[in-house]
């Protein structure tokens, strides 16, 4: 008997596998029975046509047996098997080199991840057995023959006895290590546990002898015996009819498979034949995970092929804006031997990913349209998220969840959407108004506001720190533009722009030696045409607000600090400006300690800090006596 040297590519691979210190060797099983999975897909396909093979549908399953005390656990199945030829071409060589696309110093990291990711075939049995003896019948032949390696330095081909059609893969597992617990691979519970883990859709039954204590009848004792069990459910949810499904069913699958205690919201249940070929369930959760809003959350959605699961959170089929779904997708089209470089650019998983995404679009539409109170309740765990989602793409995104979001606002007590809001606005209103804060109740009292609302426009309450950024990078709604009560231009009627373009031309002089007093901090002092009853307020010019400014500046590692270009506007129906205007023509040092009193309270009205409160404080009291 001759032995064989493998192909320098294998021998790559296997060296891998056996000196693997990928932690997850438990994947070995996946591989093979997915392997025996396909043999018996060949060999059942034939039957349906040629009656030689003389078994039926039922009659195909894959076999586990554990041999404790000699420390060999054997996978067996009755599908297609292998000639010689074929046991030296297909177990001698890989064929899918191309995918592992190894990279001349990449070596051990990256490789670690592709196991973990897709497992690599049949030599992923070196990184639990130190000898893997193969032996098989193929259907095309009369012989049987035995493969059998311990690893890179060959494998050898011989004759062997074997009756029926078929494959039967016997590893002796690893003595246990330090590195390396190798023996539970030897226990019927940890068998079952990874088989229900990796394989449980796999079509055909995975059967195992279990031995099951009993108690005896009329007795304490116990009683042994063996039962062939089948250890997988075989057909998965997502290929089961809907109409076949309960709500209940969904619901224990998604607490089962995700961990989650509450029940979801909402599922999703796709079956796709158009460009993609693939079945999906999608799951709205209630809550958002404790973790969800920081670095340490992955996205994505369990990936299986046919039944057998290669990815357990597939990142690529899930935008951003909608990491929060969670739910298993299933393509016969995707290969279980892909490597994660391919898969990202595979033309499939894209049809799918685009297919997901408008699936839960709609049904986050369908929610907000025929559950207000649901949809508000999703809106409070996952709405964050779509505004981020708006803001990360820099808009990009924008049409995928612009309908989906909702807003505080001044005309309800509730959150309304921008549908809603333009569908009300009023014929002479021209832009979104919007205005920042930390809640509602500080929003209401910024005199900012007060013209807009006296006019009876909507404003549209900003709580959240990204939901400015967000709207800046939409930029428009339905065509109108968002604007903030604090920006320059908030263009209430033409009317009064004109008399209060002939204040400040009026009052130029005094104003710009409010400015000027004020030493750089604001850009600009003019009569407000925003304000009905406050004396002040502190607006912006530019694309830069107060409220962008405060929450860029409190960014962890900001080097520079940015500044918003501040404007301060005076009331002038208010008596304080009458005063200044006074002031200004006889005592010019008071008007100095007006200005800055104006500024600060501004500030103070504004939530910002001022900058020396113990001035402030002496010189309201300087005024006082
Ligand atoms: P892959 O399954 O991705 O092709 P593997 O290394 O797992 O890669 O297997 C290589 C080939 O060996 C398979 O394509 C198949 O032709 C053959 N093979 C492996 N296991 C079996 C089996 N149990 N029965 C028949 N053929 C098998």
């Amino acid at each position: 008997m001759e032995k064989k040297e493998f192909k320098a590519e294998s021998k790559r691979l296997l060296d891998l596998m056996i000196n693997s210190i990928y932690t997850n060797k438990e994947i070995f099983l996946r591989e093979l029975i997915s392997n025996a999975s396909d043999a018996i897909d060949k060999l059942y396909f034939i039957s349906l046509t040629d009656e030689k093979v003389g078994l039926s549908r039922s009659d195909f399953a894959i076999n586990i047996e554990i041999l404790k005390d000699e420390g060999i656990l054997k996978i067996s199945d009755n599908g297609i098997g292998m000639t010689k030829d074929e046991l030296e071409n297909n177990l001698g060589t890989i064929a899918k080199s191309g995918s592992l696309n190894f990279k001349e110093n990449n070596e051990l990291d990256e490789n670690v991840d592709i196991i973990g990711q897709f497992g690599v075939g049949f030599y992923s049995a070196f990184m639990v057995a130190d000898s893997v003896t193969v032996k098989s019948r193929s259907y095309n032949a009369d012989e049987a023959y035995m493969w059998k390696s311990q690893g890179a330095d060959g494998y050898t081909i011989e004759p062997c006895d074997k009756e029926s059609v078929g494959t039967e893969i016997i590893l002796e597992i690893k003595e246990d290590t330090e590195e390396g617990e190798y023996s539970k691979f030897l226990e019927q519970f940890f068998i079952q546990d990874i088989v229900k883990k990796y394989s449980d859709y796999i079509r055909y039954p995975i059967k195992m002898d279990k031995v099951i204590s009993r108690q005896k009848e009329d007795s304490d004792e116990l009683e042994k015996h063996i039962e062939n069990v089948t250890l997988n459910s075989m057909i998965p949810i997502w290929r089961k009819n809907k109409a076949e499904v309960s709500d209940k069913e969904y619901n224990d699958f998604y607490r089962d498979k995700f961990y989650d205690y509450s029940e979801p919201l909402a599922h999703i249940h796709m079956k796709s034949e158009g460009a993609a070929m693939f079945n999906a369930v999608l799951y709205i959760p209630s809550k958002a995970p404790y973790d969800f809003y920081s670095k340490q959350y992955e996205k994505g959605l369990k990936l299986f092929s046919s039944g057998v699961m290669i990815m357990d959170k597939c990142a690529d089929l899930l935008p951003d804006y909608f990491s929060f779904v969670k739910g298993v997708v299933d393509s016969e089209d995707l290969s279980l031997n892909i490597s994660r470089e391919i898969l990202q650019q595979d033309r499939q998983l894209k049809i799918i990913a685009r297919g997901i995404e408008r699936a839960v679009k709609n049904e986050l539409k369908k929610m907000l349209e025929n559950d207000r109170e649901k949809y508000e309740e999703f809106f409070k765990a996952f709405g964050l998220q779509l505004k981020y989602g708006i803001y990360q793409s820099f808009g990009q995104n924008a049409d995928a969840v612009k309908d989906l979001l909702m807003f505080d606002s001044s005309l309800e007590g509730k959150k309304v959407t921008l549908a809603e809001y333009v569908s009300r606005m009023k014929e002479d209103q021209k832009y979104i108004y919007y205005a920042t804060g930390a809640n509602a109740a500080q929003i209401e009292n910024l005199p900012q506001t007060e013209m807009l609302r006296e006019k009876g426009f909507e404003i549209l309450y900003f709580t959240d720190d990204v939901d400015e950024f967000a709207v800046k990078m939409m930029n428009t709604y339905s065509e109108k533009e968002f604007r903030s009560v604090s920006s320059g231009d908030i263009d209430t009627s033409d009317e009064e722009s004109a008399e209060i373009k002939t204040m400040n031309e009026m009052n130029a002089q005094m104003l710009d030696f409010v400015k000027d007093s004020l030493g750089g901090n604001v850009a600009k002092v003019c009569v407000s045409q925003r304000l009905k009853t406050h004396p002040v307020c502190l607006t912006t010019d530019g694309d830069l607000s107060l409220e962008m400014e405060k929450v860029l500046n409190s960014m962890p590692n900001v080097s520079e600090k940015v500044k918003a270009q501040r404007v301060l506007e005076i009331n002038a129906s208010h008596p304080v400006f009458a005063a200044m205007a006074k002031l200004y023509e006889n005592d010019k040092e008071k008007l100095k300690k007006y200005a800055t009193l104006l500024y600060n309270q501004a500030l103070l009205i504004e939530g910002m800090p001022i900058e020396d409160p113990t001035a402030f404080s002496e010189l309201i009291c300087e005024l006082m006596v």
